[in-house]
């Protein structure tokens, strides 16, 4: 299952959808005017600095060839090597991947990782295909991109449907290629083949941290709090176990298909053990809302941990929750998250929320490189300290230059990367 959110679910028209990058793009504007940059800093991180489109070959299992089409997209890499999944889906486009690209490099800047951002993507529909034509594909994009990537230049990870195997076999492709073992070019790899302990829960754990802290702010108590969750994927799963864990009451949780809602709190443990692969589990009962009445439910705190734009200003007033925590990327349109933000809402937004998976990428990427390997205790104590401190950082700044969280995150995010490419001299 992929790293963020669970299958791809669109509840809106694909003309939202489309604006991912423009609306990416006016924030950024947005936060670049606000800290008084020039116009020049704008034009350079308004889109990606690379661009890779590919045309990746397959053999099919009936013996036919199949060609796909791939991207990878590399934001800036004024900071260090860039960084960020790589998501098979057939709705992938260019647009979209450059804006993911943009993405990461807010959340590297925001947690103060030493990279840039990237991403990646093939359009392919993995359930579809067999494991081999997968394992094929993922070998034939590894050799498609291989002169722009590797562990010291842009480092691939997983993203919506894929996963520690495809990781695997792109990080094998890459080292039979170079001649020696790169485990430091992707990360999400198998534990056995140098993955980092806590990497897969990792962005749960990072959207967690921020529910904990905001909830805070908001004077509301974990034990009972009521939490809605859109999206049952790798992040909504291991956070609607968390929340259990953590005393609260999960109240709702959607796949794909639909949602499930009880006032009493869900079991979290039975469903866990229900859902599949894909994260469907609501196809087994009748009683079922669905992913737009999901948002609109009676709780406390709301993570949309599935797709782009699902809070837009069509239902911004009817979300009941007083704090939402964006575990997915992209879930609030920015005019929504205006309402939201006149109406006192606590939005802690996807750069910062979701960030604990790059996190642990980044500790993964450490300890490949140092051959020295910690403990799970460990990347746990350095993930919660490093969301802590991102999260004061981006409150801190929010209050300072009386901004919703989103700009002020993207005032942290940008601000880093305009101060590198200024002192090496490019703007
Ligand atoms: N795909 C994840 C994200 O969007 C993780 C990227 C990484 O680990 O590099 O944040």
């Amino acid at each position: 299952m992929g790293d963020n959110g669970t299958e791809k679910q669109s509840v809106n028209d694909h003309t939202e959808e489309k604006n991912v990058l423009e609306s990416t793009q006016t924030i950024i504007k947005q936060a670049l005017d606000k800290l008084g940059y020039q116009e020049e800093v704008f034009q350079l991180l308004k889109e990606p600095v690379r661009m890779m489109t590919v045309r990746i070959p397959v053999r099919m299992d009936d013996g036919s060839v199949k060609i796909f089409t791939g991207y990878r997209a590399q934001h800036n890499d004024a900071v260090g090597p860039t960084k960020g999944g790589v998501r098979f889906h057939p709705e992938v486009s260019e647009t979209e991947v450059k804006a993911l690209s943009i993405w990461m490099s807010l959340k590297a800047g925001i947690v103060d990782l030493p990279y840039g951002g990237g991403k990646g993507g093939i359009v392919c529909d993995p359930r579809e295909m067999s494991f081999l034509e997968v394992e094929r594909l993922s070998r034939g994009y590894v050799r498609s991109i291989s002169q722009i990537v590797g562990p010291t230049k842009d480092i691939p990870a997983p993203d919506v449907l894929t996963n520690s195997q495809i990781m695997a076999w792109m990080m094998d492709e890459y080292s039979r290629m170079r001649e020696f073992d790169s485990s430091g070019f992707i990360t999400g790899k198998p534990l056995v083949l140098g993955g980092s302990h806590g990497r897969e829960s990792a962005t749960a754990k990072g959207v967690t941290i921020c529910i904990r802290e905001a909830a805070k702010k908001k004077g509301i108590s974990m034990e009972g709090a009521r939490v809605a969750i859109q999206g049952f994927g790798n992040a909504g799963s291991f956070l609607a176990k968390f929340m259990f864990d953590e005393g609260a009451k999960v109240v709702a949780v959607s796949d794909v298909y639909g949602a499930l809602y009880d006032p009493e709190g869900l079991d979290i443990d039975y469903l866990l053990d229900r859902r599949d692969s894909f994260g469907t589990v609501t196809n087994l009962f009748s009683d079922t809302l669905t992913n737009e009445e999901l948002l609109e439910v009676d709780c406390d705190i709301l993570v949309p941990a599935a797709i782009e734009n699902q809070i837009t200003e069509n239902n911004a007033d009817k979300v009941q929750a007083s704090i939402i925590v964006e575990a997915a990327n992209g879930p609030t349109t920015i005019g929504a998250t205006k309402k939201l933000h006149n109406r006192g809402v606590l939005l802690i937004p996807d750069v910062l929320a979701s960030a604990g998976g790059v996190t642990v990428s980044y500790f993964e990427w450490v300890q490949n490189n140092q051959g020295y390997y910690w403990g799970e205790e460990e990347v746990a104590e350095k993930l919660e300290k490093l969301i802590c401190a991102a999260f004061d950082n981006v409150y801190r700044v929010a209050n300072m230059r009386n901004t919703d969280m989103r700009l002020a995150a993207y005032m942290v995010g940008v601000r880093r990367m305009a101060e590198a490419s200024r002192f090496r001299g490019w703007i």
